[in-house]
């Protein structure tokens, strides 16, 4: 399948893509709906004012010349899949009715440079979850020491929070080091100031679809048909605000500051080609986490920081979304079998992706060990946490034969606390 258009093999959004995502003229514009493919950005406002998805579900309704994709995302599975199909066609190389029509390209592609990205969707609710393994290991061995590693539920439970969905922010978006308590070890009484121990935490989210009426669980094995697809997250953390905060109730402050994501939501039909079989689930999950068939995805995720010294990024870090041990229907299963409503536009986060090697760590935390083993940058600097000027970049894609299905990034810089 080829498009028209012009893709590097090296693109994350060629033909076999065609994320969703918002976007706003740099030089004043409403937000609209809009694709991707190559290095332009595709309005589909206007081709559904053309018509162009009439013969589909969407029928005459406006969907697409709306400031978020919600009203898309809760049409549910086939009005998607008979949307990209639509895409597909009108994008392809061997179809005349957009590739011959030059006046219509001109108000249809804008370049990339030339656009904003805004928030995707209006996120009601956010939920983190804790799944996995290594993650949780990792993590479990510096505060409790190896033989209580894992806490005694991990292995039954994808366990989970509830997280802060207003400071939501779309990739580009700088994040304020945030103050709060801490209690230093040599202190007798807590301190208040600016974090010292920010970090990041590499992770993916997916947004709901359709959702589920309070009381209503979601089995395990229909939970696909609520998934509309997947983002990059970069769950911000402050530490030392985390460690004196958290018990008996879990993070709170630590977490809510900022939780970036990228701008392209990536559907479960792009991604369809690169599910994978996940970790082997030892104990056996119970019945109602029982998801039948293969639900990792084969994403390759990579982390880089860069200095306000440096030039170039520098990667810290590759990991793969393909190591977590609970997965994403797992997940939702888990999170309504108590009867507990989703909405469309919630959005749901993987936890900290961590891979079984020193250098596929998913936070600063276990990469450093806790500022053990600092981090050095090629310019000479040290890094044990972020530092106020740094920018944390994630990328992440999907390598198919001769193409990627990627996400694209999520960015952030930090900026001294006020
Ligand atoms: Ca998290």
């Amino acid at each position: 399948m080829r498009s028209f258009i012009d893709v590097s093999p090296d693109s994350h959004f060629p033909i076999q893509n065609l994320p969703y995502g918002v976007y706003k003229l740099k030089v004043g514009s409403q937000p609209v709906c809009g694709t991707a493919i190559g290095d332009y950005v595709v309005d589909l406002s206007i081709l559904e004012e053309k018509g162009y998805f009439k013969k589909t579900i969407l029928g005459d309704k406006k969907v697409f010349s709306k400031p978020n994709l919600n009203t898309f995302m809760a049409l549910g599975r086939e009005a998607w899949k008979q949307a990209r199909i639509v895409l597909q066609t009108a994008l392809s190389d061997d179809n005349p009715l957009l590739r011959d029509d030059k006046e219509l390209q001109k108000i249809v592609f804008t370049p990339m440079k030339d656009v904003v990205m805004c928030l995707p969707a209006e996120i009601g609710d956010y939920t983190d979850f804790y799944s996995s393994r290594e993650h949780a290991t990792n993590v479990g061995i510096m505060f409790r020491g190896k033989d209580n590693a894992l806490m005694p539920n991990w292995l039954h439970i994808p366990i989970g929070y509830h997280g802060r969905a207003s400071s939501i922010i779309v990739s580009g978006t700088s994040v304020t080091r945030p103050k709060g308590q801490t209690k230093p070890a040599n202190e007798e009484n807590p301190v208040f100031g600016p974090t010292k121990l920010l970090d990041f935490e590499l992770e993916m989210g997916f947004f709901i679809g359709p959702g589920n009426s309070l009381g209503e669980a979601i089995p395990v094995n229909e939970t696909y048909d609520h998934i509309f697809g997947m983002v990059l997250v970069n769950d911000w953390s402050a530490r030392d605000i985390q460690t004196w905060e958290y018990q008996p109730l879990g993070p709170f402050l630590a977490k809510n500051f900022a939780t970036s994501i990228s701008p392209w939501i990536v559907t479960l039909e792009a991604l369809e080609p690169f599910r994978v079989k996940g970790p082997e689930q030892d104990p056996k999950p119970m019945e109602y986490l029982a998801s039948k068939g293969d639900w990792a995805y084969d994403i390759n995720l990579d982390v880089f920081l860069k200095s306000e010294k440096e030039t170039e990024p520098f990667k810290i870090s590759g990991s793969n979304f393909k190591y977590m041990y609970w997965n994403i229907c797992q997940q939702l299963a888990h999170h309504t079998v108590n009867g507990c409503n989703t909405k469309t536009g919630d959005m749901m986060a993987s936890g900290t992706i961590s891979g079984p090697t020193k250098d596929s760590y998913g936070s600063m935390l276990e990469l450093t060990w806790r500022g053990e083993n600092p981090i050095k940058l090629p310019g000479g600097e040290e890094r044990k946490f972020i530092n106020d000027g740094d920018t944390l970049i994630i990328n992440g894609y999907c390598q198919g034969q001769g193409y990627k299905v990627g996400f694209g990034e999520v960015a952030g810089k930090i900026l001294p606390a006020k």
